[in-house]
């Protein structure tokens, strides 16, 4: 059983800008947050004395910190340093892509930089790879396995990253609790919730179980296009917080342009009540929202326009055969496997030492795009295009 964090709900945001990722201003900026959101909700800076304070970034794979799949380490380093300068014991975790262990763990925070962040700061990055199940019946039927970091922890600091995302069309705070789920477990997630809103909904019940009490968006540069790994950068200039990651995340949906409904969690969220129907009932603290706004290119994977608006005739068979499906560029593919290990329904065969998808066993959860380190996966429709 989870520790008694509960997510304190909560419609107010902040924003603040921030041009780059040079360590005293990212510092100047998280300390701020941290203290903001801290005091506004109960946590007097004597509060973290001797507690255990769980630091989670975004650490979706072995990638270098420029190409801005991960959060920056910049955040991380501030965000421990604040908690252990209150005298909090802070431990760094996360669950990338792949098999969950010292091994990946370690090779993730070297090519990220957070493994430094985290001991530059004087936290510990983790070492603990048990986890145990762990389930709410206020919030969800399901039970998850929880890495025990996440689970032991009396605080819990989420650090995201802004990006759009192939399955769930953005990954922010709610998104990024995903990582609480021990390696290749993940997978089974997509099997077990094979459609785009049970899934959503999955994360909303995930995240509520995680219960992250400060959640933290670097949105400093962020991913637009085939997110979260294989799109393109696109700065923005900005950091979002709050306590409450679905009021986060309805403020981050809103920046990259889409409406309340696209975004699968905050569609979630808005349903269950987690979070105001609209961004105009956000308590918006510091920068408005609007200095931000933009459109975000979206990922490939996301029919858009027409195929949308196809009714769900014939049981929603016409819709399914054109939405578009992931689909291997032969002349990207080295045949390492990598989307084949990550496959929940093993729909991957390797080949003549290419991927092969076998569509009719297919889920469209684009792990294997998420995780082919050659962007050798695309999302094409029955036209190839
Ligand atoms: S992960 Fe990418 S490069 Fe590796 S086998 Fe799959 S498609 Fe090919
Ligand atoms: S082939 Fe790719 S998109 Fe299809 S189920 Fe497997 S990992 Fe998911």
């Amino acid at each position: 059983m989870i520790s008694n964090r509960r997510i304190f709900h909560t419609n107010r945001v902040y924003v603040h800008s921030l041009g780059d990722y040079e360590y005293e201003n990212v510092k100047q900026v998280v300390f701020d947050l941290l203290r903001k959101i801290c005091l506004d909700n109960g946590m007097e800076e004597c509060f973290f004395k001797d507690k255990k304070v769980a630091v989670k970034p975004n650490l979706l794979s072995k990638s270098a910190v420029e190409r801005c799949v991960t959060t920056h380490p910049s955040f991380t380093r501030a965000a421990c340093e604040y908690f252990v300068s209150l005298g909090a014991y802070v431990t760094v975790c996360d669950s990338p892509g792949g098999i969950y262990n010292k091994a990946t763990f370690f090779a993730v925070g070297k090519e990220t930089g957070t493994k430094e962040a985290a001991e530059k700061a004087g936290a510990v990055y983790n070492e603990d790879f048990g986890f145990e199940p762990c389930s709410n019946k206020e919030y969800s039927a399901y039970s998850f396995n929880i890495i025990n970091p996440l689970r032991e922890a009396d605080v819990v600091v989420n650090l995201a990253r802004l990006k759009t995302h192939a399955l769930c069309e953005m990954t922010a705070a709610v998104k990024n609790l995903f990582g609480s789920i021990p390696g290749l477990q993940k997978a089974e997630q997509h099997a077990r919730f094979p459609k785009k809103d049970a899934f959503a909904n999955m994360l909303c019940d995930l995240c509520l179980i995680n219960a992250p009490q400060i959640n933290i968006v670097d949105a400093v540069v962020c991913m637009e296009g085939n997110g979260p790994s294989g799109g393109t950068l696109r700065k923005m200039g900005a950091v979002f917080g709050g306590a409450d990651p679905f009021s986060v995340d309805l403020a981050c949906s809103h920046v990259m342009g889409y409406s309340v409904d696209e975004v699968g969690t905050v569609r979630a969220a808005r349903k269950r009540g987690l979070c105001p129907d609209s961004v105009l009932d956000l308590e918006i603290v510091g920068e408005q929202l609007d200095k931000y706004t933009c459109k975000f290119k979206r990922p490939d994977s996301n029919a858009g326009g027409i195929v949308k608006q196809i009714p769900s005739i014939f049981g929603g068979r016409l819709r399914d055969a054109l939405e578009r499906k992931p689909t291997v560029k032969k002349k990207k593919c080295v045949g390492c496997g990598i989307c084949k290990n990550n496959c929940p329904v093993d729909a991957i065969k390797i080949d003549d030492g290419r991927a092969n998808i076998d569509k009719t066993k297919c889920i469209r959860c684009y792990c294997c795009q998420e995780f082919c380190p050659k962007e050798a996966i695309e999302a094409r429709n029955v036209f190839g295009a």
